[in-house]
């Protein structure tokens, strides 16, 4: 029936790759094939008992159980503005510069919603989130894709975008650690690249999902750091990687008053805010962090390196992350990432993501996530075996 077509910009999505691997993954692990997930950014580990104990508390509260205030509770933004001081040097005021979310993910498509019109310009990184992309379209704008070169330590090189590029440009966004690649920038590159966005007007999106998650504790930060940031950007945070709370749907934004007053008033036309439990619950996550964290980076160090010495038994082309559970690691010359990705399931039952799902630059390459135990990651050199000696 006519009325029941889709709106076009979901008629204009591209075919959702991943559900081909799916699809595959679903259907070897049918015939009974032993299928060892690699593919998806969720971790395996449990929330802490600290968290959930002070939800189990939260949750019962009468108060707890209305709707919340759409911007977080005091209580919740105050912590988020403790936390941000804390861990990275950062002042915020807790009524104009914090906002709570349902996740990152929310805010991210909220944020276009908010700022991009038709005809906007978006420069989004490639590889990439993909979110970044398909929520500015959503919204009407356009995108250049910025390449992430390993030449460049996978960072944007903003002195290469062309002139008319960056006068169109409204938005940059950035992610770091980097998810697919598992790579953090030098501090010049981010002085560097706020001193760009200053210059020319550009709103910087930093996505900091993975903040807490990097190898060299000494090289943790935020973007809002950095001298003249708070000016121009916005800062995604999220409880889901650091605290095994993919499901509970939480995070916050951070930064210019004036981004953060924006994202508000589009979120609080089409949600009503985060479970107040949950933000309760988070603000003794968030005082509680260490030592939880460092266990936690210290099993996805172990296994990460575990993968590498894997890998590269097989002469696998890696490269060594510096935070994020991901390793980026180049497929065989010949063979596109999806194929790649689709044989190396059927003949090891080892399911990575293809490259090409992160963009055109991700071509080439397959993103393994850190969420199996240890054991497990040094239980697939039998499995690599395998797919040497067949054809
Ligand atoms: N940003 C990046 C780079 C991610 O990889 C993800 C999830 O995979 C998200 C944001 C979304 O996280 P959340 O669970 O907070 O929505």
């Amino acid at each position: 029936m006519k009325k029941l077509k889709p709106a076009q910009r979901i008629l204009d999505l591209p075919p959702y790759l991943f559900k081909e691997i799916d699809d595959k993954k679903k259907l070897l692990a049918n015939q009974g094939k032993s299928i060892l997930n690699f593919g998806i950014g969720d971790p395996d580990m449990p929330t802490p008992g600290f968290i959930l104990e002070a939800m189990a508390r939260e949750m019962r509260k009468k108060e707890n159980q209305k709707y919340p205030d759409y911007e977080g509770c005091g209580t919740f933004r105050n912590a988020a503005a403790k936390y941000m001081e804390t861990r990275f040097k950062v002042n915020l005021d807790p009524s104009r510069e914090v906002i709570a979310l349902i996740g990152s993910k929310e805010g991210l498509a909220h944020f276009s919603w908010a700022f991009i019109d038709p005809g906007d310009l978006a420069i989004v990184p490639d590889p990439g989130y993909p979110v970044y992309k398909v929520t500015t379209e959503f919204s009407g704008g356009e995108v250049y894709s910025i390449p992430l070169m390993e030449s460049n330590g996978f960072f944007p090189d903003v002195s290469k975008i062309p002139q008319t590029v960056t006068e169109k440009a409204k938005v940059l966004y950035l992610n770091y650690p980097n998810n697919p690649t598992g790579m953090l920038p030098a501090l010049d590159q981010l002085k560097e690249v706020v001193k760009w966005a200053q210059k020319n007007g550009i709103i910087i999106v930093s996505d900091a999902a993975y903040a807490e998650l990097v190898y060299d504790p000494s090289r943790r930060f935020s973007l809002l750091s950095i001298p003249g940031a708070k000016e121009v950007t916005l800062e995604f945070h999220s409880f889901s990687k650091t605290f095994n709370m993919t499901g509970w749907r939480i995070g916050f934004a951070v930064g210019n008053s004036e981004l953060v007053a924006g994202l508000l008033k589009m979120k609080t036309n089409v949600d009503s805010g985060a479970f107040e439990a949950i933000q309760l619950a988070c603000v003794d996550g968030l005082s509680m962090i260490e030592p939880f964290i460092l266990s936690q980076i210290d099993t996805y160090r172990e296994r990460k390196e575990a993968l590498l010495t894997v890998l590269r038994k097989f002469d696998w082309d890696v490269f060594p992350p510096d935070g994020a559970f991901y390793v980026w690691a180049r497929c065989p010359k010949g063979i596109s990432s999806k194929e790649w990705t689709l044989k190396l399931m059927e003949k090891t039952g080892i399911v990575t993501t293809p490259g090409s799902g992160f963009g055109k630059n991700g071509e080439g390459f397959v993103r393994f996530a850190l969420t199996q135990p240890v054991e497990v990651i040094r239980s697939i050199e039998s499995r690599l075996g395998a797919i040497l000696y067949s054809a």
